[in-house]
């Protein structure tokens, strides 16, 4: 199946959230199938990141948004995390701090961004800037309404230089979520994710939706684009964004660097010490 192709939003486009499904249609018969899958794409992910890193030239950057409870974390523990730490790293963007509400809301997202060969994953992202803040109402309308253009600039600064961007917003149901908010109460370990807040954004969860579709509409582009993550199902959640992020790294087809020394010579070399080691 091909992922990309059904969870993309094209530029422009109009999406409707409520009438997006939360919950898989195909390819895999269930659980298990998809954990196939995901373990197989992981492998061949793994292959392609080995090239970025080494040819140090491209970059990638994951954004990941979503209500609470919708995967987030185990999304990047349980898949985007099994890349090789040297060339991922992952970015948790909270309430900012008082030295980030002293600067541009961009400045601390910036400094994340990937470093040729890298790749990074936003744990939220400049977007709360115009989700979070407009529906909250952090700050004024006429502060978040300039920012759709600011991050669409800023996104296709970051092309400009190599980097490419998947956004991706995991799409999970209010039932669903009250389900995850009922397993963090059951788990002790699970404790500290509580919140009141999180239960009172419930309230406001279509002002968020319409949040989203504005988000869509405004700022999925040809060089940024959003994928929206039927997310019910952790295990299709995994697998189609392990399979858009290895189709894109596929598409950015990463180069081995072409061998500058003389492989002959390196042979002698060995040949030699090896005689060497065999003669003490
Ligand atoms: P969590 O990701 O669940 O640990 O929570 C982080 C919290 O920080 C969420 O409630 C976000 O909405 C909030 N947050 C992240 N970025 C911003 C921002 N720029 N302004 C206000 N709140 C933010
Ligand atoms: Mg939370």
């Amino acid at each position: 199946m091909d992922f990309v192709k059904k969870h993309i939003v094209k530029p422009g486009e109009s999406v409707n959230l409520k009438s997006v499904r939360t919950e898989p249609d195909g390819p895999f018969e269930g659980k298990e199938e998809a954990r196939e899958y995901v373990e197989e794409t992981i492998q061949k992910l793994r292959a392609l990141q080995y090239r970025l890193y080494v040819e140090g030239k491209q970059s990638l950057l994951i954004v990941l948004q979503a209500p609470d409870a919708a995967g987030k974390d185990g999304l990047i523990r349980k898949t985007l995390g099994r890349m090789n730490p040297q060339g991922v790293r992952s970015y948790p963007f909270k309430v900012p701090t008082p030295i980030e509400q002293a600067h541009d809301f961009l400045w601390r997202v910036h400094q994340c961004t990937p470093a040729a060969g890298q790749i990074s994953i936003f744990n939220r992202s400049h977007y709360e800037d115009v989700l979070v803040v407009r529906v909250e109402d952090l700050v004024p309308k006429r502060v978040w309404s300039k920012r759709y253009e600011i991050i669409n600039q800023f996104e296709s600064l970051l092309a400009e230089r190599g980097t490419r961007i998947l956004k991706f917003y995991l799409h999970i149901s209010p039932k669903e979520q009250l389900e995850r908010f009922k397993e963090r109460l059951d788990y002790p370990e699970k404790h500290w994710k509580l919140n009141v807040g999180d239960y009172e954004a419930r309230d406001r969860w279509p002002k968020y939706l319409e949040a989203y579709e504005d988000v869509f509409k405004k700022c999925s582009t040809k060089d940024a684009p959003w994928f929206i993550i039927p997310a019910d199902k952790k295990w299709y959640r995994d697998a189609a964004v392990a399979s858009i992020v290895h189709e894109t790294l596929q598409e950015m087809d990463p180069q081995l660097p072409t061998v500058q020394v003389d492989l002959d010579e390196i042979r002698r070399l060995y040949e030699r010490e090896l005689a060497e080691m065999d003669n003490d």
